[in-house]
């Protein structure tokens, strides 16, 4: 397989001296082009920080980040600008993503004609992705205030795929969400990557959320990745005892099957750490 992205023993750390925090120990993936490759693991793992890493957002302290072949955890701010037309972004948050004074159609416009594209080219191809995400093409004139959560993140998802990238980092872009929002915007992320070809790194704390929309899911804890495997294994039947524990942490609906859930996750709490450090 020729990977588009490769992370290689990837060691993150925050501040300096004695107060150094690794957030990251020595994690290693990688992504095929088209492919959506899922990071779960609970709140304070590490998810982010690798999202930031592959963004040029967090600071390396060891390893490497292969896009393409080439190195890129160690580019510089113009190569890294030329960069974003590749690897983009969908934050969690639609409604502090978007810039409030401009309208839809200026902040998708704005990367097209910083790359140097002409304004009528950029008006179309924003006509493009409007539909594309199911947007009226009369957002163009208006602002995020007027929209709902799940428009805006139509529009942030819109914003991410203008540039044609090869591969966006979404970070809990469901998170923010109703369900049934939710359930509608994983279809379009789908049905995009099928169009598109487009490669995800999906970052949720929800099994659920993964095992719809991912190929394959890596299981990230404490900065480490503790399984890595095919969507339905490591949600539904994983190996490690922390992906297991993450598996019975999540919610069912029958109160019964919720208690003794509950238990078998309060049980495995115990090996899971014993395991784990
Ligand atoms: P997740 O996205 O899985 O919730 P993060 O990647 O945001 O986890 O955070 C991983 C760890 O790194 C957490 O302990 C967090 O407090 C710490 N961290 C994240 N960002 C910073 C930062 N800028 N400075 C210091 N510590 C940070
Ligand atoms: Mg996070």
């Amino acid at each position: 397989m020729n990977a588009l992205l490769e992370v290689d023993d990837l060691v993150v750390e925050y501040g300096r001296g004695r107060r150094t925090f690794r957030a990251l120990h020595g994690v290693s993936l990688d992504i095929a082009p088209g492919e959506c490759l899922g990071l779960v693991g609970e709140s304070g793992s590490g998810k982010s920080t690798l999202g930031k890493a592959i963004l040029g957002l967090a600071p390396v302290t060891r390893g490497s980040i292969r896009f393409d072949g080439r190195e890129i955890s160690t580019l510089g701010r113009g190569a890294r600008r030329q960069l974003a037309s590749d690897i983009q972004v969908v934050f969690q948050d639609p409604y502090g993503s978007l810039n409030p004074a401009m309208t839809i159609g200026d902040t998708l416009s704005e990367p097209l004609l910083t790359s140097g594209l002409s304004a009528a080219d950029a008006k179309s191809r924003v006509r493009e992705m409007l539909d594309r995400v199911r947007l009226p093409s009369t957002a163009i004139d208006r602002y995020p205030s007027e929209f709902s959560g799940g428009q805006r993140q139509r529009v942030a998802i819109a914003r991410a795929l203008v540039r044609r990238p090869r591969l966006i980092v979404c970070d809990e872009p469901v998170s923010a969400l109703d369900l049934t929002t939710q359930a509608a915007i994983l279809d379009l992320f789908i049905e995009l990557q099928r169009d598109t070809d487009v490669a995800y790194l999906f970052v949720s704390h929800d099994l659920g959320v993964v095992r719809r929309v991912c190929h394959r899911v890596a299981v990230m804890y404490r900065g480490e990745i503790v399984e890595v495997g095919e969507g339905e294994q490591v949600t539904k039947s994983p190996r490690h005892p922390y992906s297991e524990r993450l598996r019975l942490a999540s919610p069912v609906a029958n109160p019964r099957a919720q208690r003794t859930r509950r238990a078998e996750w309060l049980a495995l709490r115990e090996v899971a750490d014993a395991t784990l450090r």
